[in-house]
């Protein structure tokens, strides 16, 4: 299968700070696919720049829908998202003070569905909504606000609100960062879940290297804001200049 999308030779500075410099990265339709890096190595520099939230000093981004990204060719974050690429927040983006079916009925609304308030009203979308909380475990909690859900939960919602708009791909950001075991357990394999049942494709920065590697095909190593290596979690875990990179910052 082909890629879904990919990044050629992108760099990124802040001032003198060369936070991406000419890095690559291709993610296989239909893959679970990691970035993995020490800290500073620009893997959210790289997500802010596949998402619009950034732009791009040199390079391209080649996103779905045969869109490409240039420096002189930017594009708008709610423009990606309509590429069908949905993507997560470390810290999650969600209205607290708005209950969990509140939540997704904004979410909804966000997707830009013409006749929009007819189908909420007539229960399609709703029943939509329902369906996907209590895919991601949360239908117990619909009229709860989301302010007082567990940090893990709130992951969970900020999860069903991305799945409302029929993502091709999905990036996420630090999935099992800050949340219990069972958690990340529950979190992983609603991710296969997807990935088999649905033919999402992933896309995960994350930390957490047992989640990681028991989860992803593939995986991309940056260091320095460039790839320094690739290849499966086998591969990847035993390649020394992934270790250096690790332990030399
Ligand atoms: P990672 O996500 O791998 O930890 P980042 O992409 O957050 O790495 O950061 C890469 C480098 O770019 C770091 O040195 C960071 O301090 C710098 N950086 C990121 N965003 C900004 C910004 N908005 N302004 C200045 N420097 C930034």
């Amino acid at each position: 299968m082909g890629n879904v999308l990919e990044v050629f030779d992108v760099s990124k500075s802040f001032g003198g700070i060369h936070a991406l410099e000419g890095c690559s990265l291709q993610v296989e339709q239909g893959s679970i696919t990691g970035l993995i890096g020490p800290n500073g190595s620009g893997k959210t520099t790289l997500f802010n720049a596949i998402t619009g939230y950034e732009r791009i000093d040199a390079g391209s981004i080649h996103l779905p829908g045969e869109i490409i990204v240039t420096k002189d060719r930017p594009i708008a974050p709610d423009k990606v998202f309509r590429t069908g690429l949905g993507r997560t927040f470390q810290l999650t983006r969600i209205f607290p003070r708005l209950s969990v079916i509140e939540n997704m009925h904004v979410a909804t609304q966000r997707k830009g569905l013409g006749s929009f308030f007819s189908r909420w009203s007539t229960g399609q979308e709703q029943r939509r909504a329902v369906e996907l909380l209590h895919f991601v475990g949360l239908d117990d909690l619909q009229e709860h606000l989301a302010g007082e859900l567990s940090y893990g939960q709130r992951k969970l919602l900020e999860f069903a609100l991305i799945l409302i708009a029929d993502p091709k791909i999905i990036l996420l950001d630090e999935p099992a960062g800050g949340v219990n075991p069972s958690m990340i357990n529950h979190i992983g394999e609603r991710i296969r879940v997807l990935n088999q049942e649905q033919g999402i494709t992933f896309l995960i920065v994350e930390h957490n290297m047992e989640f990681v590697m028991g989860i992803c095909d593939k995986i991309t190593v940056f260091h320095r804001g460039t790839n320094i290596a690739e290849g499966s979690p086998g591969e990847v875990r035993n390649n020394p200049a992934v270790l250096e990179a690790y332990l030399g910052d």
